[in-house]
């Protein structure tokens, strides 16, 4: 099957992996000059660690990650720990995986090696770098997609993995406008060098109305990664993000515990700000022979940390999903290639509503549990944030044999597909 993937961030590339790897003819088509992400860092746990091992890439994402041996809350004025959950060894023998901090350029780079050199299969994974997409359709022969160069490219599946803002959505989706949260995040590194001693965890120190979350990151932990989440009432400014400075992070965060103003004085520049926006779930995702992929269909606040790992589980997903319904054989007598064509329409209409019926459920109760932690972390001081604190206490260390089961266990690669059950085996087609 012919697969274009729009974007090449980290969704776009695990799909175009995962895809190549299943024989599929993938084109990637990136608008961006060179493959990049910012240089902050990423938190991907063992459900999303697991599809990236699937693709051989377990020995190189330890390598180039951080496992933090706990996840610790702190309150803000006091720094008094309130919660833990432990991470290190105990998920990844848990789960089978780990949990890693990532350098977001190193993942980029594995998943772009991926892509090159699918198990040293023939190249059939084809990455266009500045291919600015304007729009895309659907039609029963297959789905197109327009560049702004005026040249169009035809596909049996277009996939949108374009970010928050995609234009594959708008076109064949609709406008649905973004929510704006109230909040932006600063995103900043300090050297490891300045922060001596400093245990490998990751912590989330909640204040009333802010919050910051922090970790070591990259290969010898070069990094230290702060994630600094303020107030915004108004966000004029129309780009996604913008340069920020230190001063200014700084300043948010003033009457804050010493150990948070020890970091925060070693900050380097550049510092970004980003507004944090979401949507409510979409209605669909997969429309005719188009599928939404990523922050294009389920953006979340990052209060939880999955956006990224729900997009490498929605690409896991939808690869068996075109394995499994892709090309349907259905014998009508007609000439194979006539009959190939058919298969291939009806197949792949079915294998991508069977994605968003997968992934849907599972990313819009994330997509929600992410906002109610803007609630919860946010908590002016009073009686409403003592007993979040009382409660956080009294669960303190539980989290990985309860909630952590169903979002760290998830198996992208083997979970039911829920309309397939029932589907008999169908015999092989000649490609
Ligand atoms: P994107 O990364 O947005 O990639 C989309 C790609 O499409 C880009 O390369 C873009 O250039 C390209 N594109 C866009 N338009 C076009 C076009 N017209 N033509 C061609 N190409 C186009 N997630 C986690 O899992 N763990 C975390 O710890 C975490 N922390 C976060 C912290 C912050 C502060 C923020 C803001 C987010 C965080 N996230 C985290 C979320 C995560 O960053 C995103 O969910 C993830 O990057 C989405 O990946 P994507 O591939 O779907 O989209």
């Amino acid at each position: 099957m012919k697969i274009v993937i729009v974007g090449a961030g980290i969704g776009g590339l695990t799909a175009a992996a995962l895809l190549g790897r299943s024989g599929h003819e993938v084109i990637v088509l990136e608008k961006a000059r060179a493959l990049s992400e910012v240089g902050a860092g990423i938190q991907i746990s063992p459900n999303a660690a697991r599809v990236l091992a699937s693709l051989g890439l377990a020995e190189e994402l330890a390598a180039v990650g951080t496992a933090p041996r706990r996840i610790v809350l702190r309150r803000w004025q006091d720094d008094a720990e309130l919660f833990e959950n432990l991470l290190g060894d105990t998920v990844a023998e848990r789960f089978g995986f780990p949990f890693l901090n990532v350098y977001r350029p190193d993942l980029i780079t594995l998943l772009a090696t991926a892509c090159a050199d699918p198990d040293g299969a023939p190249a059939n994974i084809d990455v266009r770098m500045r291919a600015d997409v304007v729009c895309a359709q659907t039609n029963p022969e297959g789905a197109l997609v327009e560049l702004a160069d005026g040249s169009s490219i035809a596909a049996d599946v277009v996939i949108g993995a374009d970010g928050i803002h995609s234009p594959v959505r708008a076109s064949v989706f609709g406008i649905f406008p973004t929510r704006f949260s109230g909040f932006a995040a600063y995103r900043a590194l300090v050297p490891r060098e300045a922060v001596p001693g400093l245990p490998v965890e990751v912590t989330n120190r909640v204040g009333p109305g802010r919050h910051i979350v922090s970790y070591f990151v990259g290969r010898d932990q070069r990094h230290f990664n702060l994630v600094c989440v303020v107030p915004e009432e108004s966000w004029e400014v129309e780009s996604w993000t913008e340069p920020g400075n230190a001063d200014e992070l700084r300043s948010e965060f003033v009457g804050w515990a010493d150990p948070l103003q020890s970091v925060l004085a070693h900050i380097v520049e550049p510092v970004y700000r980003w507004a944090l926006h979401d949507r409510e779930p979409l209605p669909h995702w997969a429309r005719g022979r188009v599928a939404l992929l990523g922050d294009a269909c389920h953006p979340m606040l990052p209060f939880m940390a999955q956006g990224a790992c729900q997009a490498i589980e929605d690409a896991a997903v939808l690869n068996r999903c075109l394995a499994e319904f892709g090309e349907e054989f259905v014998d009508d007598g007609s000439s194979e290639a006539h009959r190939l064509s058919n298969t291939t329409a009806e197949g792949s209409l079915r294998a991508l509503t069977v994605y968003e019926s997968t992934r849907k459920p599972r990313t819009s109760i994330l997509q929600a549990g992410s906002w109610g932690n803007a609630t919860l972390f946010h908590l002016p001081d009073g009686p409403e944030q003592r007993q979040r604190d009382e409660r956080y206490r009294a669960t303190s260390g539980a989290h990985a044999v309860s909630g952590g089961d169903w979002l760290f266990g998830y198996d992208a690669l083997t979970a039911p597909l829920p309309d397939g059950g029932d589907r008999p085996p169908s015999p092989p087609v000649a490609r």
